[in-house]
């Protein structure tokens, strides 16, 4: 009687194998387009000089980096700020990230609000998870901003280490409206700015004062990326926290503040240590009616704002 038992569990866990084995040889087997050498598009660069890919569409298969970056059991760590009157945004942003960013994966959105219970009800799909964190409101939203990199930090210290894989930093008075997915992921990935892609280093508004540590000369610097939304590996994106961090302390201690607080001190981090990874300003652009040559898809925008009406100081 044991020995038919076994016999049977045997079988059975032979035709679970084969299922797998089975399932496994579809993944591989993905039928999509071949790559193509010379064809691609010609109308923006897609590599930096240090070889780094800048993504846009028609550049990357969706279904075929899903099913690649699927099989890695990846969570994304993706924080968000709400404080005063940016609470209005939240809702929003979740509910359209619900819709776009990286469906199919493991999800966990961290929230930083001095105003817990404002916090909408928002049904978040399957492995997909939201923790909101109470934290004081600070008077100036130079501060608020700023004091995201020190916040960052610390999460990544006490809460993150071994709970994800990537993390992405995002602006909240935004929504998403394409994919976002698994072509963003890197060690350091930074996004580059919709408003100063196409103009010349010198225009670019990097602190242009020596006093600062966030100065970056005229003719230095290779893109200028947006504050709004950066991401990696936690290892890279903590040493870019803590790196920030103590760049702003330093200039605060000598009474200087950059000209674009801490996305000043971002750029300069991205110019000493380059980016593994660039997103095109598809992956943040000036609104959704916003037209311009070679954005072929909005995916992630800026939501218009009245700052007199919703930051706490001029
Ligand atoms: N922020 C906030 N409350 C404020 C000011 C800023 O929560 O009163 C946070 C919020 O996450 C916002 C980010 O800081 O997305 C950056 O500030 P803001 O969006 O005003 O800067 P901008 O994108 O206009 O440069
Ligand atoms: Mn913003």
């Amino acid at each position: 009687m044991l020995a038919r038992h076994s016999v049977l569990m045997v079988v059975v866990f032979g035709m679970v194998l084969s299922g797998l084995i089975y399932l496994n040889n579809i993944q591989c087997r993905l039928v999509y387009k071949q790559p193509d050498v010379l064809a691609g598009r010609t109308d923006v660069a897609s590599v930096s000089p240090w070889s780094a890919p800048i993504i846009w569409e028609g550049n990357f298969d969706s279904a075929l980096i899903d099913s690649i970056y699927k099989q890695h059991n990846l969570t994304i760590a993706t924080t968000v700020f709400a404080m005063g009157k940016y609470t209005r945004f939240v809702k929003d942003f979740l509910e359209s990230a619900e819709e776009h960013y990286f469906v199919g994966f493991r999800v966990h959105f961290y929230l930083f609000t001095d105003q817990p219970e404002s916090v909408p009800e928002v049904k978040m799909g399957e492995n997909r998870t939201l923790t909101i964190q109470k934290v004081p409101v600070l008077n100036r939203w130079q501060d608020i901003s700023m004091s995201r990199m020190e916040k960052l930090e610390k999460l990544i210290e006490t809460e993150l280490a071994s709970k994800a894989d990537y993390i992405f930093c995002l602006d909240v008075d935004t929504k998403f409206y394409g994919r976002w997915g698994a072509e963003t992921l890197g060690r350091l990935v930074g996004v580059i700015h919709p408003y100063l892609y196409n103009v010349p280093r010198n225009q670019f508004t990097y602190e242009r004062r020596p006093a600062s540590k966030a100065y970056i000369a005229a003719e230095e610097g290779d893109y200028y990326y947006a504050g709004a939304a950066f991401g990696g590996s936690l290892e890279d994106v903590h040493h870019l926290t803590r790196t920030c961090r103590e760049q702003l302390s330093i200039d605060a201690a000598n009474s200087i503040e950059a000209v674009w607080q801490e996305e000043s001190h971002l750029n300069k981090y991205f110019l000493l240590n380059k980016p593994s990874k660039l997103l095109s300003p598809e992956y943040m652009w000036r609104g959704i009616s916003e037209q311009a040559a070679p954005i072929k898809i909005v995916r992630f925008t800026n939501v218009p704002k009245n700052y007199a009406e919703i930051r706490p100081n001029p």
